[in-house]
């Protein structure tokens, strides 16, 4: 491959924005590109590059020096506002030193693929005279949907039940994205949301953790938009295309996952039996729709495997744990690929995060989608109505999801409607290989891209 493309050296930039759901998606885009031969340079805080385990060895990383202070936090400041100065400040300054280093070496950047909620890094980029794509870790619809507004196409407070936008489906009020549907809610994170589009007419390309058959309609608007590439999904090659023998896994892991307990545990279960819940890596849901997932857990009398972070754990409802072992596995966190791969796992309880969902549809995984905010909804409206691999539960009057609703949709999943939708998943994530294999749509959106930047 590193011949075929003479691209060696060729020297790209990445930066993610320092989030699970944000670094794996760009890194395994890197590791992808590494195997082809550019050299890649992922420019992460020092705290990161030290909880990576092994095998990205492809990939160069470059430490940021944050206050790595094992506080947990990277950054602390009081407001957001203040959080993104001091968050640009540091970073723009990392990428900068990174560019002239690299020129003072002889690695001359060639092109920073920037996350694109970092849109300054194009001017970064643009003043050092090199090339600027930004990365969509969300899916395209998203994107879509946010350009609409940043074009105006719609005004917030949104004034109709539904919203008809070109190329998807019509959108209900609570299909949007939550800072669209409550603006006064996030402003600041709608600012961040519509702010990138700002210098979209000056990249050079424009990435997505997506693949075309998926948004097929919407890919082809937004082509006619911006130079799109759909280069997804990044999940691990062994788990789909297995064309790159060492992408076993993430590499990185910001929570420590209970591996061995809940490999074991799996195994003692038969095939399909287990509901796996998890909310990914930040959704914080309140004390009493806590008790009412774990009273709907219980209810459904179905196995279960539950992931609740170690800051949330004190909202288990009193003796949960203890009067549930015959059924259940509560851990704080679990190696979420092999977990779904697993042959015992019958359906995934989820907040529909993009990289949930998408590891879901490749993984064959029928999902109960429960939202909580940013762009859950919108997933979860596709999830049920468009891809039809999941049900999405219905909140009651004072914004609760109960108990008796938890265990009538995973009933309705793990029963025999969840055939139907199985069936789809198992469509999904034939799609979603023959994207990443040889001659599939993501693959020769890769192609291209390489066969451009050599050149440059
Ligand atoms: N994940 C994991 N173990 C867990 C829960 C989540 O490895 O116990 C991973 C999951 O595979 C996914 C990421 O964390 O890649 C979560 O990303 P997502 O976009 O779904 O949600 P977010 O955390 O950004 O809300």
């Amino acid at each position: 491959m590193e011949r075929e493309h003479g691209a060696t050296l060729t020297h790209i930039v990445v930066l993610p924005y320092p989030l699970q759901g944000h670094i794996n998606p760009m890194l395994q885009f890197s590791k992808r590109l590494a195997t082809k031969g550019l050299k890649v340079t992922l420019l992460t805080p020092k705290s990161i590059v030290k909880s990576m385990k092994g095998q990205a060895s492809s990939v160069t990383f470059e430490p940021i020096d944050d206050d790595d202070d094992d506080s947990g936090e990277l950054i602390t400041a009081e407001t957001m506002e203040a959080y993104d100065e001091r968050f640009k400040a540091m970073f723009s300054h990392g990428l900068e030193g990174l560019i002239e280093k690299n020129n003072s070496y002889g690695y001359a950047t060639k092109l920073v693929v920037y996350d694109c909620i970092l849109p300054w890094a194009l001017d970064i980029a643009k003043q050092h005279g090199i090339g600027a794509a930004p990365f969509i870790t969300q899916s395209c619809t998203i994107a879509a949907i946010f350009y609409n507004l940043y074009q105006e196409r719609f005004t917030l407070p949104l004034q109709e039940p539904e919203v008809s936008l070109p190329s998807l489906p019509l959108l209900r009020i609570d299909d949007m994205p939550s800072f669209i549907s409550q603006p006064g809610l996030y402003p600041f994170l709608l600012k961040v949301c519509l702010e990138m589009y700002h210098n979209f007419h000056e990249v050079n390309w424009v990435f997505c953790n997506s693949f075309d058959k998926l948004e097929e309609e919407v890919v082809s608007w937004i082509s006619s938009q911006w130079p799109i590439k759909n280069i997804g999904p990044t999940i691990p090659s062994m788990y789909l295309d297995k064309r790159l023998k060492d992408d076993k896994n993430y590499n990185l892991s910001l929570f420590k996952p209970n591996v061995d307990a809940c490999m074991k545990w799996l195994d003692s279960k038969d095939t399909g039996t287990v509901v796996y819940v998890s909310f990914g890596s930040m959704a914080a849901l309140g004390e009493e729709q806590m008790e009412e997932l774990a009273l709907g857990l219980k209810r459904s009398n179905r196995y279960f495997l539950w992931v609740v972070r170690e800051s949330e754990t004190e909202k288990l409802p009193t003796k949960f744990i203890e009067e549930t072992t015959e059924r259940g596995l509560v851990v704080t966190w679990c190696p979420q690929l092999e977990v779904l791969s697993h042959k015992a796992i019958g359906c995934f309880m989820t907040h529909c995060g993009w990289n949930s969902t998408l590891e879901a549809l490749s993984l064959g995984v029928p999902m109960v989608v429960m939202p909580q905010w940013s762009d859950q909804a919108t997933n979860s409206k596709f999830v049920m109505d468009v891809w039809k691999v999941g049900i999405r539960v219905k909140v009651d009057d004072k914004g609760v999801v109960t108990r008796e609703e938890i265990e009538l949709c995973i009933n309705e999943v793990m029963g025999e409607k969840g055939e139907e939708m199985k069936r789809n998943t198992l469509k999904w994530k034939k799609l979603a290989n023959e994207a990443l294999d040889e001659g599939g749509s993501s693959d020769k959106n890769i192609e291209e891209f390489m066969a451009k930047i050599v050149q440059i």
